[in-house]
């Protein structure tokens, strides 16, 4: 079994968490000026990404709170976590990255 280091918990098995989709899609100020095709994309459509990637997950049976994991999709080796709102950790290969204002 799998285990994910929740940033308040510490390591727990997978079991215990909900995926909650691609990390750092930044909401649109103001989704009145956006046409129905860029609000349709904010909503459904997102990376598919093959190797590392920043995801949201939720330690449902745990602490409930929402945190961000750098996770390789292909073979599920988690490389890092982070609260939401902390700077992002480079993903591996990946030069360090700006501060995230995306997150609130
Ligand atoms: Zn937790």
């Amino acid at each position: 079994m799998q285990q994910i280091p929740c940033p308040w918990c510490g390591p727990r098995d997978d079991w215990e968490f909900h995926y909650g989709a691609e990390a750092h899609v930044a909401r649109p100020e103001t989704p009145s000026d956006k046409s129905d095709e860029d609000w349709m994309g904010y909503l459904y459509l997102r990376s598919n990404t093959k190797g590392p990637f920043r995801e949201r997950w939720m330690h449902a049976a745990g602490c409930r709170r929402w945190f961000n994991v750098i996770r390789n999709t292909v073979s599920h080796e988690v490389f890092a976590v982070y609260k939401i709102g902390e700077t992002p950790p480079p993903l591996p290969g990946e030069a360090p990255a700006a501060p995230d204002t995306t997150e609130r």
